[in-house]
């Protein structure tokens, strides 16, 4: 379970500015939910999903994951955290375009030192998975855009995540690849995992695998 206490993040730029990214903001995510978060650009969807996956920190407030009070844990611990706990699909993916396809994959796990044929095993599972396995030894800048996807869905899994966080999806992609992206998110629910996805994207609104919509303006949930 994912717990919001009252959530705020002050962002301070410099010394004469303060952005209030997020208020008060008070939320539970059951495991096994499919959570949307909706609301127009700048209403701190980001900010409450960095806040999650433990890659910022509040100004105020608590968030716990699996019983974890991930807002307080060093960097480091929150690392691990998050290399245990959650996969996290980026805007634009995010992807390193210099690096091959497993190198990109692989990069989660960096951190945990796993035995090469572990690795090599999970590496291995994704990739098919995902149908990306014959593109293994590309470097990621010469894919096509569905391919960066693929790879991008399978870096989020290599970890066996049990939450899916993933940052407006779809907003550069034709609706082709957003609706596939769909039908991973759904594939992945059915796995049990917990799934939260910001997105102003009108694709998200109705799916019949989504148990909420949260609606923020302002920093501040309205609905
Ligand atoms: P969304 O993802 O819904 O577009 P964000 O969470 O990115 O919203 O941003 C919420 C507000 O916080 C916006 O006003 C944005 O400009 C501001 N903001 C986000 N990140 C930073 C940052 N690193 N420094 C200063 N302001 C930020
Ligand atoms: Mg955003």
């Amino acid at each position: 379970m994912i717990v919001l206490n009252d959530l705020t993040k002050i962002y301070t730029p410099n010394k004469y500015t303060q952005i209030t990214a997020i208020q008060n903001i008070n939320l539970q995510v059951n495991q096994g939910e499919m959570v949307l978060l909706k609301g127009a650009s700048g209403s701190g969807k980001s900010t409450i999903l960095s806040l999650i996956a433990g890659l910022s920190k509040p100004t105020s407030g608590e968030v716990i994951v699996h019983d974890q009070h991930i807002s307080k844990l060093p960097d480091d611990f929150a690392s691990t955290f998050r290399q245990t706990y959650i996969g996290f699909i980026f805007q634009k993916y995010n992807l390193i375009p210099n690096l091959t396809v497993q190198e990109n994959i692989l990069l989660p796990l960096v951190p945990q030192n796993l035995e090469t044929n572990e690795a090599k095993a999970l590496l291995h599972e994704v990739m098919t998975h995902f149908k990306i396995e014959h593109k293994k030894d590309e470097m990621v800048k010469n894919l096509s855009g569905g391919e960066q996807q693929r790879v991008a869905i399978a870096r989020s899994q290599i970890n066996h995540p049990k939450i899916v966080i993933a940052d407006e999806p779809t907003a550069n992609l034709d609706k082709a690849l957003s609706l596939h992206f769909i039908d991973t998110l759904k594939e992945l629910k059915s796995q049990g995992k917990t799934i939260i996805v910001a997105t102003h994207d009108p694709l998200f609104f109705n799916l019949d695998f989504c148990d909420r919509t949260i609606e923020l303006s302002n920093g501040e949930i309205i609905s």
